[in-house]
């Protein structure tokens, strides 16, 4: 038989759905996941007035989710109405929602939980001598609250989420990494709630207790918490006010950049938003001090008037829209700027080292050749590649058989003086210490040096990732890093990935990993900044795409670690090692992050620049 259920559903008549299918696809937008069902419980026991929190959950939360607080209760005769949708107790008109000053107010949470789950409500306002429980099955509901014993406060328990939508339960990860995205969404929301206690418990057992910060240090606790004491060791605090706005927090300083944006916390009047002009404006101010490609980490808090910000702008609440988003724009910028003048550690144009071999003519030390031809060039490349010659490469920054790759070909060298140029020719230059200016048979060659060598490296990785013969060295020192919690327990869970890559890691405390090898290729890396960032990427990637996306992604976090930076100046023989290798590697024209790594411009091109015979 021929299914016909597209054909029939597109016959059907128009139908009011039913409340209960409504709620589901409520649940749908705000309920992904657990953990986003112990946001909106936090957000209803902070919006209550809770000052003391317990979280307790089964499973990663997946069996049980329960929020306990002190906040002010629901009346018996509310308890109904919290789990119809569109109810609510902190708005009422159009002016309300005009400024509103709570975390909720849309009266969806509650309902689109209760729609997915076995939920129950139990709470107890403040002037009542005993608490109401109430389930949140239709029968429930249907016979109202039942007394019950419970302190001042509100208790809802959340059973078997999506039991009842099994595509969604289809989605669930394992239990571990639910709790994690629980245990960050509890420590995030602590960020900006410092008077408030939270505990949290998982399978039984107290697994977090957040103390109440009464000052910055202690709230510097709860920062270094989240994001590792790494953070709080590299970074700013920044307070100012202007015009009704307030903008206060810590800023990561340039050494403590990362891979992934992962570690970008932003709160207006305390709601946590991921919001563009924001990003904008962040993004801006780190653009003088920051690598390109490199992300920096903050966590900052915006206040204003409630009036001077549209929550209602997303579902989930996640997004915002400022009323005078001009003004937001550049207060954020200004303070941030301002803020970070100074703390410029790797600006572009500092030469990070010259490579003192030993080269036999000081001509070649001469970045800067005025004048040569080519003949004159290839003689000289010629020159500084006779054969059994060693060290001529970047070899001090890792790209050490780009030597050899031209020590095996000597005749090719030879060849270089008759005219018979290799395809990207030979270097001339350098430019600003970024570009190498080569000269070939066609007309002149630019090469991004920093692109090109990621991208040599890039492949060099790879192929030994994949053959499984990633080359490694021990460190004469281990390296100690300081992380977050949950980076750590994500190293944990890795550690055979990290040795794939050739990185051998250990946990020597719930906050220290000890790095003890790393690929010989990355020999001149910082090893504490790679793993942070590959810490960063499999958080990122790990959970999600498939393990192929991941390993590349990783390995180009890798490459950039390794690749010479823009600005440290390269001698000639240098550039054409780097030219030659380019030439070696498949895909070379490229970099990691799809830019392009060289460009030709022909001799008829360069005619038209200059309108020769026109
Ligand atoms: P919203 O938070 O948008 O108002 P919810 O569905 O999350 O919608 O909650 C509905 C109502 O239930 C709230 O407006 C509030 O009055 C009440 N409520 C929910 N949780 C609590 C709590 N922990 N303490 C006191 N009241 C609560
Ligand atoms: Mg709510």
């Amino acid at each position: 038989m021929v299914d016909n259920t597209l054909s029939a559903e597109i016959g059907m008549r128009i139908q009011k759905l039913p409340s209960q299918l409504i709620n589901q696809i409520a649940a749908g937008e705000v309920i992904e996941r657990p953990a986003s069902v112990v946001k909106e419980l936090l957000e209803n026991s902070l919006d209550a007035g809770a000052t003391d929190i317990e979280v307790e959950l089964e499973q990663g939360g997946i069996k049980l989710i329960r929020v306990r607080d002190n906040g002010c209760g629901i009346e018996r005769d509310d308890m109904v109405n919290a789990l119809e949708r569109h109810a609510t107790s902190k708005i009422q008109n159009l002016e309300d929602l005009e400024r509103v000053g709570t975390l909720g107010f849309r009266g969806e949470a509650l309902p689109s939980i209760a729609s997915v789950s076995q939920l129950r409500l139990i709470s107890r306002p403040e002037n009542s001598d005993h608490g109401w429980v109430l389930p949140g099955t239709p029968e429930g509901i249907a016979s109202g609250p039942q007394p019950a014993s419970h302190p001042p406060g509100t208790t809802i328990e959340v059973c078997d989420l999506f039991f009842n939508v099994p595509a969604r339960r289809k989605f669930l990860r394992t239990e571990k990494t639910e709790f994690q995205h629980i245990d960050n969404i509890v420590k995030r929301i602590a960020l900006s709630w410092p008077g408030v206690e939270i505990r949290l418990r998982h399978n039984q057992r107290p697994v977090d207790h957040i103390k109440s910060a009464a000052d910055r240090e202690q709230m510097e606790r709860r920062v270094a918490s989240i994001c590792g004491s790494g953070f709080i060791e590299q970074c700013l605090y920044v307070e100012n006010s202007v015009s009704g706005l307030k903008l206060s927090g810590w800023l990561g300083l340039p050494t403590f950049s990362r891979s992934q944006t992962d570690m970008q916390f932003f709160f207006v009047n305390r709601r946590m938003v991921r919001d563009k002009l924001v990003g904008h404006a962040v993004r801006q101010a780190y653009q003088d001090v920051l690598y390109h490609g490199r992300q920096p980490a903050f966590v900052l808090f915006l206040d204003m008037d409630p009036a001077m910000v549209d929550v209602n702008a997303h579902p989930a609440k996640h997004e915002v829209r400022f009323r005078e988003s001009r003004l937001v724009h550049d207060f954020l910028f200004k303070t941030l700027q301002q803020a970070l003048a100074g703390t410029q550690a790797g600006k572009t144009v500092t030469p990070i080292h010259r490579m003192e071999k030993a080269f036999s003519s000081t001509a070649d030390r001469q970045p800067f050749q005025p004048g040569l031809n080519m003949r004159e060039v290839a003689a000289a490349y010629t020159a500084f590649y006779s054969p059994g010659d060693a060290g001529h490469s970047l070899s001090e920054q890792s790209v050490s058989p780009a030597s050899s790759a031209v020590r095996e070909k000597p005749e090719s060298a030879q060849d270089t003086t008759s005219d018979c140029f290799p395809p990207l020719g030979y270097a001339l230059a350098q430019l600003h210490g970024i570009y190498i200016l080569a000269q070939n048979a066609g007309g002149l060659v630019l090469v991004d040096m920093h692109a090109a060598h990621e991208r040599i490296t890039y492949e060099k990785l790879k192929a030994a990732y994949v053959g499984h013969s990633v080359q490694t060295q021990p460190l004469l020192v281990p390296e100690t890093v300081l992380v977050s919690t949950l980076e750590a327990d994500l190293a944990e869970t890795h550690i055979s990935r990290f040795k794939d890559y050739g990185i051998e890691l250990e946990r020597i405390g719930p906050e220290q990993l000890r790095i003890l090898q790393t690929p010989l290729l990355l020999s001149h890396a910082d090893a504490v900044q790679l793993v942070r960032d590959m810490l960063a990427d499999l958080a990122s990637w790990g959970d999600s795409r498939r393990m192929s996306d991941a390993a590349d992604a990783i390995l180009a976090t890798m490459a950039c670690h390794a690749s010479i930076r823009a600005g440290r100046l390269l001698t000639l023989a240098e550039m054409n090692a780097l030219l030659r290798e380019m030439e070696q590697t498949e895909r070379s024209g490229q970099c990691n992050h799809g830019r392009p790594t060289w460009v030709q411009l022909s001799i008829q091109q360069l005619d038209k620049l200059f309108m020769r015979g026109q």
